[in-house]
């Protein structure tokens, strides 16, 4: 199906309803975060001494981080100290994907807290009308080695196979506990070395899950040269074994590590040639879900303008309902309010991304949305521009 460029009643632009439920001093405090973003050397030099003092449990490190990076781009510590956050996106329609933030953990007892803090976000969603889907992470339950071991085909050793159980038996407990109440279940793409695993997994919960509505939801990296005709293969394989297909789209997070890994040990690269060759894909990749969204729920996880634009004409053009349960739309928490804002305003289902968890468990998500943040060659961020007119606007509109 193609886009024409149908008019929607969304500005991205509209900074007034980005921002409308931020307070002075908490546009203050962003615009003061992302402009400290915007050098690369500070970045650099406060992550490595973040990572340094939180190691050594210097005194005063954990509120210093709370009181910044933390409370723009995370929930909260736990499920209920997220609340307010959650309460306030709701007043504006924005649901939430809750997302524990736990990464790279590798022992049985931190799988199994995983697993149960999954379960425990689960019945929090359940009673929680505004939070309609959880996020899980495949290597949250298993060592990265094991992935990659079943990815390779190695054949397992007992002991290995009776992790590979344990593994099992986590994510199907999750995504039985998803269906019997209703709650999605997003799991998230990682390293394309495990990927092949996860993508594994993913389909047998689909397919055991998701028979009249799509309770899980596997994740396909534009970014990579593959992914598209992988989307097809899916939803063809989908529609062949009779259950829907969940289809969370997003361009792919690990660029720079997975171009390295390939350089070094000397196989092509699995990610797109270019940006654009990445953004044609993700593109396509979205129209191919719109075309087929009556057995494809999916959700447009991005922050660029023109792919969230793209689905909304495309919604509005073919005269279906905004409010779909297989359209979503999603935002990182702490970024591209603009977006976000502005979709839920007109009447879309939008929803932001909302990590959870204490200080030291969350501060390598922190970090990567710092770099994320950093401005190439010094020029400001989209984010700070967006913030610093927001300001300026609210001056002009006092005087
Ligand atoms: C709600 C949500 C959930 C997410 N879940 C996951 C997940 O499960 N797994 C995951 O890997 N990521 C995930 N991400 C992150 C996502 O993959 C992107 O890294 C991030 O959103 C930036 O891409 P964009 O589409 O928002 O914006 P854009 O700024 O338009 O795109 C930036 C992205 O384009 C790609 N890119 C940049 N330069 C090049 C180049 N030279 N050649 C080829 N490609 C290039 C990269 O993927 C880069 O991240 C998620 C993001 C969101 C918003």
């Amino acid at each position: 199906m193609e886009s024409k460029e149908t008019p929607t009643n969304i500005e991205f632009s509209n900074l007034a309803i980005a921002f409308k439920t931020k307070s002075d001093k908490e546009l203050k405090r962003a615009a003061f975060l992302f402009r400290i973003m915007n050098q690369q050397w500070l970045v650099k030099l406060s992550t490595t001494l973040g990572l340094l003092a939180l190691k050594l449990h210097l005194p005063f490190t954990k509120r210093i981080i709370e009181a910044t990076i933390f409370k723009q781009f995370i929930g909260g510590t736990s499920l209920e100290k997220s609340e307010p956050a959650i309460s306030k996106l709701a007043i504006t329609n924005t649901a939430t994907i809750l997302d524990y933030g736990a990464e790279a953990k590798d022992t049985e007892a931190d799988f199994i807290k995983t697993k149960e803090e999954n379960i425990r976000a689960i019945q929090f969603a359940k009673a929680n009308n505004s939070v309609p889907v959880i996020t899980v992470k495949i290597s949250g339950f298993a060592r990265n080695e094991l992935l990659e071991d079943i990815q390779k085909q190695v054949k397992l050793s007992p002991a290995h196979q009776l992790e590979y159980d344990a593994l099992m038996e986590k994510v199907n407990a999750i995504c039985a506990e998803g269906e019997r109440v209703g709650v999605g279940i997003f799991i998230d793409a990682e390293e394309s070395w495990i990927q092949d695993t996860i993508d594994r997994i993913a389909t047998k919960m689909m397919q055991q899950y998701n028979k009249e509505t799509v309770i899980v939801y596997n994740t396909f990296q534009m970014y990579r040269k593959d992914r598209y005709a992988y989307l097809v293969k899916s939803y063809e394989e989908a529609i062949q074994g009779n259950y829907l297909l969940g289809a969370k789209l997003v361009r792919g997070a690990y660029m720079e590590k997975e171009r390295s890994r390939a350089e070094m040990n000397g196989y092509p690269s699995p990610i797109q040639d270019s940006k654009e060759a990445t953004d044609i894909d993700f593109n396509k990749a979205l129209t191919f879900c719109f075309a087929h969204y009556e057995h494809i729920g999916f959700c447009n996880a991005t922050h660029n303008e023109k792919s969230s634009m793209l689905l909304a004409q495309l919604i509005n053009q073919n005269e279906l309902i905004k409010k779909h349960p297989h359209f979503l739309f999603c935002q990182l928490y702490g970024m591209s309010d603009h977006i976000t804002f502005n979709l839920s305003n007109a009447g879309y289902n939008a929803a932001k991304y909302v990590p959870y968890g204490f200080v030291e468990d969350v501060f390598p998500y922190l970090v990567r949305r710092a770099q994320e943040n950093t401005a190439m060659q010094g020029e400001m961020s989209r984010e700070y521009n967006m913030i610093a007119k927001e300001i300026s606007r609210r001056k002009q509109v006092l005087s």
